[in-house]
């Protein structure tokens, strides 16, 4: 298949949807990027990468980083983590505090707000402080794209916590039902500055590849988790990946896939390739209008998707 032509048609199709929808403007140091930006990459099993657009820019890779501390976290716990979060779509906006409440403050799956803070609580709790939880997330990430300069930017992790208040409030909310073990302030700063890890598309669909390989990255042989837990963290991103467009998006795309409200969206094609697609404008839900189509546009086009 001639992937570099597959690309360069959806970049020249794409144009056109490039300003629509609006930038994730209630974190202000996302308010400023410019919309009309769009890159997209391909890595297959041998190595070889395919990109159209701005493949090496980095951008805010936010909630994407919710599957990176999910697989760390599934490593690590098993299935203990299931206690504290659950792996059922929500079917409401991913910063909604209205469930949490129904449900006894167990959060609905690992890539809404609530269960992602969740995770990133336990994690804190396993490497004992929060330093070390942050540095272990973005080694696991280095370990993943083979870049060890990937970091986060510490002024997007505060201009979010400057406007912090609903996912703390989350967090309180968990704890008042006994389902938080840090401290609130330290654990959520901690999942801000992991939301704020700058990544390229090209560094994304790279560091996705072992998802679409069982657990084990097909180029280098390193094993990162089971075939099992690695079924498990994309049968996640199909149902919970999008958050309440996670429906629409199986329909339209078809692929395990996670965004994120910096316009990234990861994915892999099992037993293929990954792929990760950027463009800052979002949809109604938080996910990126022009990825999903250029996503969208890919699995048509190859006849490339899980159905
Ligand atoms: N850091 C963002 C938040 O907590 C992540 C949300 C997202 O990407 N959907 O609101």
């Amino acid at each position: 298949m001639d992937f570099q032509a597959i690309l360069d048609d959806i970049y020249t199709d794409i144009q056109s949807e490039l300003m629509r929808g609006k930038v994730a403007d209630y974190i202000p140091a996302l308010a400023e990027v410019d919309k009309g930006q769009f890159a997209m990459t391909i890595t297959l099993e041998d190595g070889q990468v395919f990109s159209v657009g701005e493949s090496q820019k980095p951008f805010s890779i936010q909630s994407i980083s919710k599957v990176f501390t999910f697989a760390r976290a599934l490593e690590i716990y098993s299935r203990d983590l299931y206690k504290r979060v659950g792996v059922e779509p929500s079917g409401n906006p991913f910063n909604s505090l209205v469930q949490l409440e129904y449900e006894a403050g167990i959060p609905r799956n690992p890539f809404i707000n609530a269960g992602a803070i969740a995770i990133t609580d336990a994690l804190i709790t396993h490497y004992k402080d929060e330093y070390k939880t942050l540095e272990e997330i973005i080694r696991f990430i280095r370990a993943l794209s083979g870049n060890l300069e990937i970091t986060f930017d510490p002024e997007v992790a505060r201009s979010e916590m400057a406007h912090g208040d609903r996912n703390l409030s989350l967090a309180h909310l968990m704890k008042s039902f006994g389902n938080f073990e840090n401290d609130v302030h330290t654990t959520v700063m901690t999942y801000f500055k992991q939301c704020a890890i700058t990544m390229t598309t090209e560094e994304l669909s790279r560091s996705m590849l072992f998802l679409a390989f069982g657990g084990t990255d097909p180029i280098t042989g390193t094993t990162f988790m089971t075939p099992s837990q690695a079924k498990r963290v994309n049968a996640v991103m199909l149902t919970c990946g999008h958050y309440d467009a996670s429906g629409e998006f199986a329909y339209h795309v078809g692929l395990p896939a996670k965004s994120g409200v910096g316009g990234g969206i990861a994915a892999v094609v099992p037993g293929h390739l990954s792929l990760a697609v950027w463009s800052p404008a979002l949809n109604r839900y938080g996910n990126s209008h022009a990825g999903t189509l250029a996503l969208e546009m890919f699995t048509t086009r190859t006849g490339l998707s899980i159905f």
